[in-house]
């Protein structure tokens, strides 16, 4: 059992880590979001547009990616102390070699309740059909594939490397057969690119074992030119789709979820609309993200992270990771997507803010 101390810190008796419970707003530390690689395949306009990650950007080197040994104990240190659920991101994170090897590890994890964590992916689908067999294999639970459209032009054009649907459709019916599911499919909204697709996606979608995530485009990063004009709220959505295909709302099934779930009348399965812009969710957010090169970020919108890499290759015992992890997370006040509507354009202009490609979705 731990003791908990008045200021809101626990001390586990496994490791003698204070460790605090929750941030200034009272939200715990439940999941980890882990990017495994800052390299991507693809070039989704609205995430790593051509003209700046070309041919002479400067991806990260070898050496600086964390290795899965110090991936592994990081998670094991969260683990530790009240993460739940890790999902591997990018980049793409099945460019990044030997993944399962670092699946593998992070299902041998156990929290301090004896359970395995919940580990998923989120994925562009591209290698799928030839990994999902070995992923399941390795221990991953589930995974997530991004797709945008099912009209192969517009597709190629939004990926912008000309990679056909057809494979990320073979890829998704893989890891399904492989039992990597529920499987989720998001799909990223952006005004008068690809909203003209999504009846076509809830037509395709309704029905199957698969459940379609509407995402609202977010102004991460600076490269990808985000207006507000660009994006198509979630309740737009809704409306468009309930006119064919008539919807109810369904209840979360676990609190803090950033979708919201809408049920078809029909007993055709459900969607979900993940509402960052029109209707944050910081309130509820227990996410922790690391970068490629380990950098602990509180904040899909922090302009900065907290170099954990350091500490590990400066030779830091858990202790003194957990110790850190806790101090960080203690400190936490981020809630931007809340705050978003109250900055004028200059001011979000000048706020620095990550990449979405670096840090992961
Ligand atoms: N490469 C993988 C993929 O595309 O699924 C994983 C990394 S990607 C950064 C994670 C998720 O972020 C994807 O579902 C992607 O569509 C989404 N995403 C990227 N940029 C976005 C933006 N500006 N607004 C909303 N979602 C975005
Ligand atoms: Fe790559 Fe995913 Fe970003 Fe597209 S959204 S460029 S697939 S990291
Ligand atoms: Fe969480 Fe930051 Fe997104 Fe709010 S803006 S939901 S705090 S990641």
């Amino acid at each position: 059992m731990s003791d908990t101390r008045a200021d809101g810190a626990r001390r586990l008796p496994a490791t003698g880590t204070p460790i605090a419970l929750t941030d200034r707003h009272q939200r715990p530390l439940r999941d980890l979001r882990i990017s495994v690689t800052d390299r991507c395949n693809f070039r989704c306009v609205y995430c790593m547009p051509k003209e700046v990650f070309g041919r002479d950007y400067a991806f990260l080197d070898r050496d600086e990616l964390l290795s899965f040994e110090e991936i592994t104990r990081i998670a094991a240190v969260a683990a530790a102390h009240g993460v739940h659920k890790i999902r591997l991101t990018g980049g793409e994170p099945l460019l990044r070699r030997g993944i399962e090897q670092l699946i593998a590890q992070l299902a041998a994890l156990r929290t301090p309740e004896g359970e395995a964590l919940d580990i998923a992916l989120t994925t562009n689908g591209s290698a799928l059909a030839v990994k999902a067999a070995a992923l399941k294999a390795a221990g991953l639970r589930r995974v997530t594939v991004s797709v945008d459209s099912l009209d192969d032009e517009l597709f190629q054009r939004m990926n912008d490397v000309r990679f056909p649907v057809s494979r990320v459709l073979d890829g998704i019916d893989a890891a399904h057969e492989a039992g990597l599911g529920p499987i989720r499919l998001n799909m990223v909204v952006k005004r008068g690119v690809n909203d003209g697709e999504v009846l076509d996606m809830a037509r395709r979608f309704k029905g199957t074992p698969y459940t379609l995530r509407f995402i609202e485009y977010m102004d991460v990063g600076t490269t990808n030119g985000w207006s507000l004009d660009e994006v198509v709220p979630s309740a737009e959505i809704i409306r468009r789709i309930h006119d064919v295909f008539p919807l109810e709302p369904a209840d979360a099934v676990v609190p803090g979820e950033t979708a919201k779930r809408w049920r078809y009348v029909d007993g055709g399965g459900e969607i979900g609309v993940i509402s960052s812009v029109t209707n944050a969710f910081c309130g509820t957010c227990t996410r922790a993200r690391i970068s490629t090169e380990g950098r602990l970020f509180t904040c899909l919108f922090a302009s900065s992270g907290h170099d954990l890499r350091a500490l590990l290759r400066g030779g830091a015992g858990d202790d003194e990771l957990a110790a850190a992890m806790a101090s960080i997370w203690g400190a936490r006040d981020d809630r931007y997507s809340e705050v978003r509507a109250s900055l004028t354009p200059e001011l979000r202009a000048q706020r620095k803010r990550i990449e979405m490609s670096y840090i992961g979705g």
